[in-house]
C-alpha cells in the first residue's frame, strides 16, 4: 500500500479540492481537522461552542483538543488517509508522527502559492453546505449559479473565516508556523513541493506522480 499524504498548504491553496479528487479517483479517505471543528459547531457540542470565537477570529485552536478529536475521527487500519490542515505547527507534526501515524509511511505535500494570490482566492471561494463541493465565483463557478453541480444543494455559502478581515489573520497565523514544519519534513525525506497555480488536473498529476 502506499504512504498517507499529508497536505500542507495556505488556507485557499487547493488542499480540499486535491483531496476530494484523491478520495474519489484513489480511495484515500480524507480527514480536515477544520471540516471536524465545524461539524462539532454546527452539531453545537460543547468543543463546538468552545471553539467557535477562535475558529471565528482565524487563530489556531489548542493542539491538545485537535489530536484529540483527530484521533476520535480516523481508523489507519487498512485505510490511507489524506490529512487535510493538520499538522499547522511543529509540534502537530512531531505529533501526528508519534501519537497518530506510529510508523506508518507517509508524505508530506506542500501546495507551494503566491500568497497575495490567496486573498482574491478566498473571498471568492464557495462550499456546497450540504456535500462539501469547493467553487470560486473567479475560476471554478457552479454549472448554475447558486446550485451545487454535485448533488443539487442550493446552499452554497461563504465560510465565516472566508471574510477579508479575518483572512488576513489566517494567512499571518499559516506564515508564522509553517517554516518549521516544512523543514521537518525536508530533514526527514518526506516532503514533496508542488505549484499550487497550476491547474487543479496538473497538480492531480503531479501528486500522483510523486507518490
Ligand atoms: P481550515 O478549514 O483548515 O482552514 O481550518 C479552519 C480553522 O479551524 C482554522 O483557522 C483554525 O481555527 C481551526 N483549525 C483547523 N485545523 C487546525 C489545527 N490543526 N490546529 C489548530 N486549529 C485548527
Amino acid at each position: 500500500m502506499s504512504s498517507h499524504l499529508i497536505f500542507i498548504g495556505a488556507p485557499g491553496s487547493g488542499k480540499g479540492t486535491q483531496a476530494s479528487r484523491f478520495v474519489a479517483e484513489k480511495a484515500y479517505k480524507h480527514v480536515s481537522t477544520g471540516d471536524l471543528l465545524r461539524s462539532e459547531i454546527a452539531k453545537g457540542t460543547k468543543l463546538g461552542l468552545e471553539v467557535k470565537s477562535v475558529m471565528d477570529s482565524g487563530s489556531l485552536v489548542s493542539d491538545d483538543l485537535v489530536i484529540k478529536l483527530l484521533q476520535a475521527n480516523i481508523d489507519l487500519v487498512g485505510s490511507q488517509y489524506i490529512f487535510d490542515g493538520y499538522p499547522r505547527n511543529i509540534d502537530q507534526a512531531k505529533a501526528l508522527d508519534s501519537e497518530v501515524l506510529k510508523g506508518s509511511k507517509s508524505v508530506a505535500i506542500y501546495f507551494e502559492i503566491d500568497m497575495a494570490k490567496l486573498v482574491e482566492r478566498l473571498t471568492n471561494r464557495r462550499t456546497c453546505k450540504d456535500c462539501g463541493s469547493i467553487y470560486n465565483l473567479m475560476f471554478k463557478k457552479p454549472k448554475v449559479t447558486g446550485v451545487c453541480d454535485k448533488c443539487g444543494g442550493t446552499n452554497l455559502a461563504q465560510r465565516v473565516d472566508d471574510k477579508e478581515d479575518v483572512i488576513a489573520n489566517r494567512l499571518k497565523v499559516f506564515n508564522d508556523a509553517n517554516a518549521p514544519v516544512l523543514k521537518y519534513y525536508q530533514d526527514l525525506g518526506r516532503l514533496v513541493i508542488v505549484n499550487a497555480e497550476s491547474s487543479e488536473d496538473q497538480i492531480f498529476n503531479l501528486i500522483s506522480q510523486a507518490v
